[in-house]
């Protein structure tokens, strides 16, 4: 299902003649130095678009920087009178919407711990409506598109249609190479449901390291995401919030050098005649998928059938296992990777019982 959403383009509300749009600046604004040093070796790189800084911090515990508050918004407007560039900070509630109209900020962002709470998320709406200003939607921090598009939805109904997403990734129990689980098949999801949403990469929260974010922000551009917002900092080390994940300027411009920008398409005829026929090839291949597919699940339903009459339960763990270990070892050998071959066959296993289970029991439960 798609959803409907009066958006306009993140290229009308922030022009830029490149491609990706880079929004870059500290982790938070700690002070005025520090704030206008950085914005003004960030423009003299001449790849950036526009300025980030936060001003009121979220943190996860109590005693850390928690953000230099209103006076941080005169730096921001400052740094922004210096360098030409158009500036952006964190919002949670009416009163930051407030002290940032009136301050001046050119672009809002609803920050990850925000657009969990539709109470937050819809009290920033409400003090926007009548209000032509151009807002960006963190992911939530827990892996719920609906709260992310739920969020984009209150905010387009307040009235407010600069609207981009900004993936910043997932926060899982489980502690990967990543500070937040990238997890794209979401930023992927989100696309196709508001085909019109730019979406902005957020490569440092991503990795909450500085050496991952070029691998993070090239795998961005190659899912055609519209940007990039970088962490950057005069002195990555000493910063008061998120120092391992913040670059200096001149590495952000490296680590932007260094980025492949392809397009979604091409206008070359040998292209797209090649493309053609290797997508053929995928579909004839999909439809042998699908129709083997078939015939195996007709085969465990007839098991299921024979099982019943025979009186044996629907799991064999040995089976189970014998499949999982021959399996894994023929699509090895035939170049497959092992840990999509195990979860390929845990889908079909799934399917499998539960077909089963409805021959045995004549019931319908998803498992
Ligand atoms: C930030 O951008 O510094 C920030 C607090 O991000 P997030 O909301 O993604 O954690
Ligand atoms: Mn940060």
């Amino acid at each position: 299902m798609k959803n409907v959403l009066q958006l306009e383009s993140i290229t009308k509300w922030l022009p830029t003649a490149n491609k990706p749009i880079i929004i870059s600046g500290p982790c938070s604004a700690e002070t005025e130095d520090q704030t206008i040093a950085t914005a003004k070796q960030l423009a003299a790189t001449g790849k950036v678009n526009a300025l980030r800084a936060g001003i009121w911090k979220p943190r996860t515990r109590p005693g850390q920087y928690e953000g230099a508050g209103e006076e941080g918004l005169k730096w921001l407007i400052q740094a922004k009178k210096e360098t030409g560039l158009p500036v952006t900070t964190e919002v949670a509630n009416a009163a930051h919407v407030e002290a940032c109209l009136k301050a001046g900020v050119d672009i809002l962002w609803v920050g990850a711990r925000t657009t969990v709470n539709p109470f937050s998320v819809q009290e920033v709406a409400d003090s926007l409506k009548g209000v032509d200003i151009p807002v960006m939607v963190k992911n939530p921090i827990n892996p719920d598109l609906e709260l992310w598009i739920g969020a984009l939805e209150r905010l387009n109904k307040a009235g407010i249609t600069k609207l981009a997403a900004i993936h910043r990734g997932f926060s899982s129990f489980e502690k990967g190479p990543f500070r937040n689980a990238p997890m794209w098949d979401m930023a992927i999801e989100l696309k196709t449901r508001i085909p019109d949403i730019d979406i902005i990469c957020d490569p440092s929260h991503i990795s909450g390291n500085r050496e991952l974010i070029s691998f993070i922000s090239q795998k961005a551009l190659d899912l055609d995401m519209a940007g990039l917002m970088i962490e950057s900092h005069i002195d990555p080390d000493a910063a008061w919030s998120d120092a391992k994940q913040q670059v200096t300027p001149a590495v952000l411009a490296k680590i932007i050098d260094g980025l492949v920008v392809r397009t979604v398409s091409s206008d070359n005829k040998t292209f797209k005649d090649t493309l053609s026929i290797l997508r053929e090839q995928i579909d004839q291949l999909d439809d042998e998928i699908m129709s083997k597919m078939a015939a195996r699940m007709k085969i465990s339903e007839k098991i299921g059938q024979y099982k019943k009459e025979n009186g044996v339960t629907i799991l064999q763990v040995a089976r189970w296992e014998e499949i999982i270990q021959t399996r894994i070892t023929l699509g090895k050998a035939m170049g497959l990777n092992a840990e999509f071959t195990s979860d390929l066959l845990k889908l079909i296993h799934q399917e499998s019982i539960q077909i089963q289970t409805k021959v045995m029991n004549k019931i319908e439960e998803r498992v």
